[in-house]
């Protein structure tokens, strides 16, 4: 596991260090309590699944203020951010579970062929078994929230690793959720890359990772020797497009909210933008006066304004503005309160180094296209993206890029949104990740289907049985 360890050492600046046998006895112990308590098989029960999520419920309001300076501790997130993204999803998630989950639990009877009957056909949805949850540091109470909530639901045991990037949300994870939930079944464990690295030396039912493509391989790869079947909530470049017909003030503002939301730190923010070379002056005219009426003058004096996580980000960011076109509004930056200001760049070549990886801050390039093929193609040389954003009042336009275009989600005429609507699987395709979640799909991203077939024996028809005649072929090829 050492190469793994190294692997992420330079993209996240977390540090590396040797985890101690204590550490590991820890881990193990710790997995077999819960495997012991999946065992019992209590969590099989709605009862038990029930009390879980309504206990979930009571933790957000018990603690929503413990929660929201957590993050702001962290992240430097406004309190608004904070409660729609993280507090108030969670609850959300909370309410729809518990509103569906004696439906979602119920056999799913399916149709039998006539070759099989008499007899009944049912799906079952059974629990994994003991299920991995790692968080990221971005959303780190919503990213472990929601996964939980789909394990829980589904009546698995939980390990939660939370992000060592976010110290406060995280030593709130590990003190409250034991107090809130079972215990023997729920446990959370601390720790930065070494003891991550140590936890996935173990087997576990499903691993549910949410981070960095980079160590999403990391887990891959240690989840494959266990032949450990994984979900990767990735990341990558969410291209936002303008097309000539659009109602660009709404377009204006709405990009700049998906962007400049928790300072840019949002695996679904609009990475860069491809405007049809008609609207690009106008864009550009109304981003930075949408900017001024979101964040005032000066925003760093703003309270709607995030911060960096860390000094190591920050330095991150900065490093990508030069050759990267020039700057249209922002470009500033404050490394002793982990400020960076909200910036346009125009006239970015494509090869420049803000178009090289995800920006993952509050930096928008503006790259002009000439037609909305171009933008197709500009995307579909690129990775899969995580989001894809259309910014259109054309049918045409809407038809080209849903139908041209491969992305976890595609949002016309606003950004991200579709988060919020439990009935949609968020999750990425190719490079931004595997597995969908939310709603209905967490839980059945951490249950397994289960065929299950009843036959009577009162009735056995020799048809299938040996000696085989030709009467019984015409019959099986009839009925098959
Ligand atoms: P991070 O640095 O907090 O890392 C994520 C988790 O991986 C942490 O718990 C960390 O301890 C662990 N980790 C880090 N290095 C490791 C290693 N070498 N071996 C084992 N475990 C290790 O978060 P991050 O990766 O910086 O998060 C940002 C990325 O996550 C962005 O790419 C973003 O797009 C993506 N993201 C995706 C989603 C989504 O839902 N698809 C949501 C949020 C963030």
């Amino acid at each position: 596991m050492e190469t793994h360890v190294q692997e992420n050492g330079g993209t996240n600046g977390h540090q590396e260090n040797d985890v101690s046998p204590a550490a590991g006895a820890n881990t193990a112990a710790t997995l077999s309590r819960l495997r012991e308590a999946f065992a019992s098989g209590r969590t099989r029960t709605f009862e038990w699944r029930r009390q879980q999520l309504e206990g979930l419920g009571r933790l957000l309001a018990d603690h929503e203020k413990a929660i929201l300076d957590a993050l702001h501790a962290d992240v430097g997130k406004p309190s608004l951010e904070a409660y729609i993204a993280e507090v108030g999803y969670t609850a959300r998630e909370v309410a729809s579970a518990l509103k569906n989950l004696s439906r979602w639990m119920k056999p799913e009877r399916v149709a039998m062929p006539l070759v099989s009957q008499p007899g009944v056909s049912r799906i079952h949805r059974e629990p994994l078994g003991v299920v991995l949850i790692i968080g990221p540091w971005n959303y780190p109470f919503q990213l472990v929230g929601g996964p939980l909530i789909g394990a829980l639901t589904a009546g698995n045991c939980v390990l939660v690793k939370p992000s060592e990037v976010a110290p406060a949300v995280s030593a709130l994870l590990a003190r409250l959720l034991p107090r809130y939930l079972d215990p023997e079944c729920v446990a959370v464990l601390e720790g930065g890359v070494a003891e991550t690295t140590e936890i996935l030396t173990h087997p576990f039912d499903h691993i549910f990772y949410t981070g960095n493509g980079a160590v999403g391989r990391v887990v891959m790869t240690a989840a494959a020797q266990h032949l450990t079947p994984v979900t990767l909530e990735l990341g990558g470049k969410s291209p936002c497009i303008v097309d000539r017909d659009v109602d660009l003030d709404v377009a204006a503002k709405r990009i700049a909210w998906g962007k400049f939301f928790n300072a840019g730190q949002t695996c679904v923010a609009p990475d860069y933008v491809l405007v049809h070379e008609a609207q690009h002056d106008a864009l550009l005219a109304r981003l930075t006066s949408t900017l001024r009426t979101f964040y005032g003058d000066d925003p760093q004096a703003s309270p709607d304004f995030g911060r960096i996580v860390n000094a190591r980000h920050l330095r991150r960011l900065n490093a990508l503005i030069p050759d990267s076109g020039a700057v249209v509004v922002g470009g500033q930056s404050d490394e002793s309160t982990r400020y960076f200001a909200p910036t346009v760049l125009r006239d970015v070549p494509a090869d420049s180094p803000v178009m090289a990886d995800e920006i993952f801050g509050p930096i928008l390039p503006v790259l002009k296209v000439k037609s909305i093929e171009e933008a197709v193609r500009f995307i579909n040389a690129r990775p899969k993206p995580l989001a894809l954003y259309l910014y259109s009042t054309n049918d045409d336009s809407q038809r080209r890029v849903l139908e041209g275009t491969s992305s976890g989600g595609l949002v016309i005429n606003h950004c991200w949104l579709h988060l919020g609507v439990p009935g949609l699987p968020f999750g990425g395709v190719g490079a931004s990740g595997m597995g969908a979640y939310h709603g209905k799909h967490s839980f059945e991203t951490f249950s397994h289907r289960k065929a299950v077939m009843k036959k009577p024996t009162s009735i056995d028809p020799p048809i299938m049985y040996p000696p085989y005649t030709e009467s019984k072929e015409t019959w099986i090829r009839r009925l098959l």
